[in-house]
């Protein structure tokens, strides 16, 4: 029996998400009903994201006359508020920006570093000698990279803001202030974090009111983030990098404020103000790969995500998946990111230290060489050696083959535009859900764990390991904000969270929207499955009902996860008219709203 071609055999089993799209468009993010948020169509500019309450804040910016970048920031705020376990003041992120003026992308690098004492030994436990359990090296100070969060909006704004950020953190302490209505999304990741939020006695007093996980429907307020943002208002970044809030910071990462039942004992923080005053962002040039026509720009190292979805996007170009049987072009899809990954773990980290051999790993010869590597009719398996991106471009034989770190975690995307096109697509986080636990006492606001981004030990066998920790260095990051141009002018911008499944899941809505004839709703409500060089798949269960046995047919292997990655995308139609689309089932859904909203 013929299998049916990808385009119309994956929209099966999303009937469900067109019906809302066709139900889905909305004036306002606090007016529409649960289950149509994640959609809105309209102009004047866009925003998705993963609440209500920071959707509506950067909407109001916009219709204030904001730019695209200021609603950007009131957002990132906010989130810092109503989802405060993958965003705010104590992490880092991606910020990518199409400028309309001048038809650029630009991106600014808010990426953690590592503190000066740390070095490629810090993950190893002095008393066994050995590499600490993953799980110990999270919930420590150990684990904390200096925050670049604040630098970004900062830097943000003064590129390509009207407004300043005392300005534009008001929508997030009036929500701190008043508090938000726990949704179960909310109870849920607190109930997930509990025994290690308990840990620490500042974190518990946030979270876990009166010692326990708070309610579906109560309001959490937080009224110390309130304080720290209005004191970052009065004083500037300054409060931050060079003041009372960076020394709380750097107190609570050098002696985290144990609960007095705590059982844990966790590693030494490394951090000192010295770190914290050094901290500078970085504008970046974004990477830029060629897809059937669109220009397909991401974020450059210290993120693995700009090369590896260009890669694996050069991959697939050399073969027409559009016109493949389903199951075949499902194949490909996977066996190009299980390429891609072996040469992002060999050879991308930091570029202030790494070497990386970026054009080539992103040129039509490497391409072509790694294409070489796909059977047709059988799954590779993995580890895959990486490729040698200086080599020739036909079939060639590859080296040996070494497992990466692959660390799953969670965090947020974003994406805005504005009346005059501009368009954000902002990836930040502060690594796993919950961070590294720690609240700093009297702030508000967890702190990351990003620093576990770097592997503990070298992986990467007689080759050197370009993720291993140095001083001032950032960790390599999977995060990919992506924006798509088409003839210069803006088609797409998208981008999830994830861990190392960012990758896959931004690579799959660009296949689906862009090969398989998927809307935007339908490509990123689509099923997901990531291959990331490891001997399963990581897929939905939708994904395993439609497709697993074919696949399985063809040597591929699953494991389950319900869930892949929160996407959030805008795609730009004629005459200045945009589709905001978040999630409409993962994490709860998400929360879309356009400034003047059409049918
Ligand atoms: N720390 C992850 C990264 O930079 C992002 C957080 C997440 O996993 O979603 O790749």
């Amino acid at each position: 029996m013929r299998t049916r071609r990808i385009g119309s055999a994956l929209s099966v089993g999303l009937l469900l998400t067109s019906a809302l799209v066709a139900g889905g468009v909305a004036a306002s993010a606090d007016h529409r009903p649960r289950g149509e948020e994640h959609l809105a169509v309209g102009y004047g500019g866009a925003v998705v994201s993963d609440t209500p309450e920071s959707t509506e804040a950067g909407l109001k910016v916009l219709r204030r006359g904001g730019t695209a970048a200021d609603a950007a920031v009131a957002v990132a705020a906010t989130l810092g508020v109503t989802d405060p376990y993958v965003a705010g003041l104590g992490g880092g992120g991606f910020f990518v920006y199409y400028d309309a003026r001048t038809g650029r992308v630009s991106t600014i690098d808010g990426r953690e570093t590592t503190p000066m004492a740390g070095d490629e030994t810090m993950f190893i436990d002095p008393e066994t000698g050995e590499p600490y359990p993953f799980d110990k090296a999270v919930t420590s100070g150990l684990s904390v990279g200096v925050p670049g969060m604040l630098a970004t909006w900062e830097r943000a704004l003064d590129r390509w803001g009207r407004f300043d950020l005392d300005d534009m953190l008001e929508p997030a302490i009036r929500v701190a202030e008043r508090g938000f209505v726990v949704d179960e999304a909310f109870r849920s990741q607190t109930a997930g974090n509990a025994e290690r939020f308990a840990q620490f006695s500042s974190t518990a007093e946030l979270f876990l009111p009166d010692g326990r996980v708070p309610e579906v429907g109560s309001r959490l307020r937080n009224p110390d983030l309130a304080d720290t943002y209005r004191e970052i208002a009065r004083h500037g970044t300054g409060a931050f990098y060079r003041g009372a809030i960076g020394r709380d910071m750097v107190d609570a990462v050098r002696t985290p404020p144990l609960a007095p039942d705590a059982t844990i004992d966790p590693p030494q923080g490394l951090m000192t103000m010295a770190d914290v005053k050094d901290y500078r962002t970085i504008d970046r040039r974004p990477t830029r790969s060629s897809y059937r026509g669109y220009d397909v720009y991401g974020m450059a190292p210290p993120s693995s995500g700009g090369i590896t979805v260009g890669e694996s996007l050069n991959i697939l170009e050399q073969f027409d998946l559009s016109e493949m049987e389903r199951v075949s072009a499902l194949h490909h899809y996977l066996e190009s990111s299980r390429l891609g990954f072996a040469d992002r773990n060999r050879y991308i980290g930091d570029p202030a230290y790494v070497d990386v051999p970026q054009r080539q790993l992103l040129s039509d010869r490497f391409a072509r060489q790694r294409a070489c590597q796909i059977d047709p009719d059988a799954a590779a398996t993995s580890p895959v050696p990486p490729g040698d991106p200086f080599g020739p471009g036909g079939c060639v034989d590859t080296g040996e083959a070494t497992p990466g770190g692959n660390h799953g975690a969670h965090t947020n995307h974003l994406v805005v535009s504005d009346r005059w096109g501009n368009v954000v697509s902002y990836t930040n986080t502060i690594e796993q859900l919950g961070g590294s636990g720690i609240v700093v006492p009297g702030r508000g606001f967890l702190l990351n764990n990003e620093l576990t981004d770097f592997n503990f030990a070298p992986t990467q066998g007689d080759a050197p390991d370009p993720n291993l920790a140095e001083p001032g260095k950032r960790p390599r990051s999977s995060m990919s904000p992506t924006i798509v141009l088409k003839h210069g002018e803006p088609f797409l911008a998208v981008g999830s969270p994830g861990g190392t499944t960012i990758i896959t899941t931004v690579l799959q809505i660009l296949v689906n929207r862009l090969d398989f004839g998927m809307n935007l709703p339908e490509a990123i409500a689509a099923p997901r499955a990531s291959q990331r060089n490891a001997p399963t798949t990581l897929a939905e269960p939708a994904f395993l009902e439609s497709a697993g046995p074919a696949l399985e047919a063809l040597g591929h292997r699953f494991s389950t996860s319900s869930s892949i990655g929160v996407a959030a995308g805008l795609e730009f139609a004629r005459h200045g008219k945009v589709i905001a689309v978040g999630e409409p089932v993962r994490r709860g859904g998400t929360s879309a709203g356009v400034v003047h909203p059409t049918r």
